[in-house]
């Protein structure tokens, strides 16, 4: 099993000292929208590690992606969610993490999710849950986005519980992860350090007819046949909790080097 530097439940103790990370500001945001169950859950857990203000889609905004709203304004609205500082937003929710990061007059750290239903590999692309860390991230702010497996029944966020507590003591200490995807299997067994799933992409076109006959389509998800180790892919089919460190900067550092220097541009031509 190279590579592979399983995390065991003796990580929680390093963590022993989470209560006394009180002035930490944590915004709670998602896409499934304010009254996810997902959110709630999230929202309970990151209350043990600072203070927590929620500000979250009004309805649900998945598969959204990075989208942001510039043709209308936006509105924010208090919202009751058990005693927590809630708001819900009209937009998107990378829109709800600017509103919020604004709003709040900055933010230590956005969680986002916990999204019902896993994103892994290319889900990313179109993900808001990954959207909403995201920004948090373009804003400078660390970003951690938490998605479930759902299995056809809503997750068991009693079960994950543990687990969230586990993974947020493992991450917040550490101050150079920018941008973290998290995916929790139905019944995790412990923690893995995953990269993200790239060979399949996951997105497929499925025909279907409507009752008077005419051609429907479904975007949907195709299974996948084979997961590379190390993956978040594989992680969570191994019933291990998938972190995968994640960045903003798309540039192929390997093409740049190699096509710069192929295809250099000579200084007098430059200076023309
Ligand atoms: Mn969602």
């Amino acid at each position: 099993m190279h590579g592979r530097a399983r995390l065991l439940p003796r990580v929680v103790t390093v963590f022993s000292g989470r209560r006394s990370t009180s002035s930490v500001r944590i915004l709670v945001a998602n896409d499934d929208g304010i009254y996810s169950p997902g959110l709630r859950a999230l929202a309970r857990t990151a209350r043990e590690f600072g203070e927590v203000r929620v500000v979250a889609p009004d309805v649900e905004q998945s598969s959204m992606g990075h989208a942001i709203t510039h043709s209308r304004p936006l509105r924010i609205r208090r919202t009751p969610i058990d005693d927590f500082d809630a708001y819900r937003v009209n937009g998107t929710p990378a829109d709800c993490v600017a509103l919020g990061v604004d709003g709040w007059g900055g933010a230590d750290l956005v969680l986002s999710g916990i999204n019902l239903g896993y994103n892994l590999g290319n889900s990313i692309w179109h993900s808001g849950t990954l959207a909403a860390a995201k920004q948090a991230s373009l804003l400078g702010c660390r970003g951690i986005a938490l998605s479930a497996s759902t299995g056809g029944d809503e997750p068991d966020f009693a079960r994950l519980e543990p687990f969230v507590t586990q993974v947020l003591s493992v991450l917040i200490p550490e101050q150079a992860l920018q941008l973290v995807n998290v995916n929790f299997p139905q019944a995790p067994t412990g923690l893995q350090w995953t990269r993200q799933s790239v060979r399949h992409y996951d997105g497929r076109v499925v025909p279907d007819e409507d009752p008077m006959g005419r051609k429907l389509y479904w975007i949907s998800i195709r299974p996948l046949e084979e997961v590379e180790e190390g993956t978040d892919r594989w992680a969570v089919r191994n019933n291990l909790v998938a972190l995968t460190p994640l960045r903003l900067d798309l540039t192929d550092h390997d093409a740049l080097t190699q096509v710069s220097a192929r295809l250099a541009v000579p200084d007098a031509e430059r200076s023309r």
